[in-house]
């Protein structure tokens, strides 16, 4: 952007803004079955707008000089606590801030016995707690799944557990194949060793109670489960909320005050953050405020049968396309699905208009594609099995993606730090994926394809480079 050099209106500005969005995807109408959550309601998603709009200029920094975000804060957090079997919660700015928050707590709650002190985590948990591990300096011990379930298991947990273990984490669900690991037995063992255990509840602590009203067989999950010590619930997912809206609960009011930070280590006004940020716009719980206070317990009622429905439809239809199947038996409202060539399915499915989130192989299990299925799926639902179909067919007379001889085996041996983004961008054009600017969408199947076949430590280091060239 060349800043202007005299200030521009408001309907040029908008203008400008609505023709950057043009290539995006929608967020509205359900063909983005990843990222957005729509609960088909315009007036649910205004009212939301409005309220954070107010309170967007609003700074979270300091309560005492804005009260209405203590009180707010109180109202959402009681809410989510009321739902969830109570606690001491912190509003925070989204899944990743609060899983950080709860590891921080559960690290200076249990100085490490010896060694450096580790989180026990099971291969299908959110990559949240490894990048909380990372950024608080402790190790991650991971945990194999059941290989025909995908649940967590209890006993592999209890033997990843030893005295440097600070907290232990089962999800509710999991993410990548939307099953619930057994909380009560992971919460357990955590118990018996004297260790702190989190529930993973970002996805599901706004839906699953939702679900089991309608019908659905959920086994407990929340703080009301005897050895569960945090838990963490996204509001920006299942709860509707405009993005920038997630609740970390504790059982312990002295476990909180562990996320707490407070500084007067400079001669500047005092520091005290419940999160990682320190100056924060209100905006976002005004957002997520108005949504709870717009959809009501009816409305999520509602949403809850609509979802439950459209998933068994889901599930049921894709199990009728041939060549598919659904990976595992998730009690919740995401699915996800293999075949012969998901990558080329979603491409297939991209061109129709769809977006399917493209998962890769992991510790044993399949390369697939991800559908979270929401509140406004269900009106589009035969379309999207339709859509399925047609681009698994679609995929299979094109054939899987072309990637040309010993790309991946040189990818692997390459020295990623010795080239700069322009480079790099030009090798990756040569092998058929043009990153340059104006080039448009990549094939993503290719990407995914290389992608795949390549060790996570490679798959990340080429991930980190992609953005880097994304960004140049
Ligand atoms: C989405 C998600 C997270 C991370 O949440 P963000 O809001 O994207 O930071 C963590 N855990 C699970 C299970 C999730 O689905």
């Amino acid at each position: 952007m060349n800043l202007p050099d005299t200030g521009r209106t408001v309907e040029e500005l908008l203008a400008e803004v609505a023709a950057l969005k043009q290539h995006d995807l929608p967020v509205r109408g359900g063909q983005v079955t990843a990222y957005v959550y729509d609960t088909g309601r315009a007036e649910v998603h205004e009212a939301a707008a409005r309220a954070y709009a107010e309170m967007l200029e609003v700074n979270c920094l300091d309560p005492t000089a804005f009260p209405s975000v203590v009180e707010m804060e109180k109202q959402v957090v009681g809410a989510v606590a009321d739902l969830l079997g109570g606690g001491h919660g912190v509003f925070t700015s989204g899944g990743t801030e609060s899983i950080m928050l709860a590891v921080k707590a559960a690290r200076d709650s249990l100085p490490s016995a010896g060694g450096r002190p580790n989180l026990v985590v099971p291969v299908t948990a959110h990559p949240a707690f490894h990048k909380a591990a990372h950024y608080l300096g402790l190790e991650v011990r991971p945990v194999a799944v059941d290989p025909v379930t995908y649940r967590a298991d209890p006993r592999a947990v209890a033997a990843a557990i030893d005295g440097g273990t600070v907290l232990v984490v089962a999800s509710a669900p999991s993410y990548p194949q939307g099953v619930i690991d057994p909380v009560g037995e992971i919460a357990a063992v955590a118990s018996a060793a004297g260790v702190p255990c989190h529930v993973d509840a970002c996805v599901g602590g706004w839906l699953l109670p939702w679900l089991r009203e309608a019908g659905a067989d959920v086994p407990p999950f929340d703080l009301s489960v005897p050895g569960v010590t945090s838990l963490s619930c996204d509001l920006h997912k299942f709860g509707y909320a405009p993005k920038g809206a997630s609740v970390v609960l504790f059982a312990d009011p002295a476990m909180r005050r562990r996320a707490y930070f407070a500084s007067a280590a400079w001669p500047g006004y005092t520091i005290i953050n419940a999160t990682v940020q320190s100056s924060r716009s209100a905006g976002p719980l005004g957002g997520a405020w108005a949504t709870l206070q717009a959809l009501g317990r009816d409305g999520y009622v509602e949403l809850g049968k609509a979802t439950l429905e459209a998933s068994a439809r889901l599930r049921e239809g894709i199990a009728a396309i041939p060549g598919l199947r659904v990976l595992g038996a998730p009690e919740t409202s995401l699915v996800s699905f293999t075949g012969p060539d998901p990558f080329g399915l979603a491409d297939e499915a991209r061109r129709r208009g769809w977006f399917l989130q493209p998962q890769l192989s992991y510790a044993g299990i399949p390369a697939n594609l991800h559908v979270t299925v929401t509140g406004v799926t269900l009106t589009g639902v035969e379309a999207l099995l339709k859509v399925i179909a047609e681009s698994a067919e679609a995929a299979r007379r094109r054939g899987p993606a072309e990637v040309p001889d010993g790309v991946v085996e040189l990818v692997k041996g390459m020295d990623l730090d010795a080239l700069d983004d322009a480079t790099f961008a030009e090798l990756a054009a040569s092998v058929g994926v043009d990153l340059r600017p104006g080039a448009g969408q990549p094939e993503m199947a290719a990407v995914n394809t290389i992608l795949d076949a390549l060790p996570a430590d490679r798959r990340e280091a080429l991930l980190i480079r992609f953005l880097s060239v994304l960004y140049s």
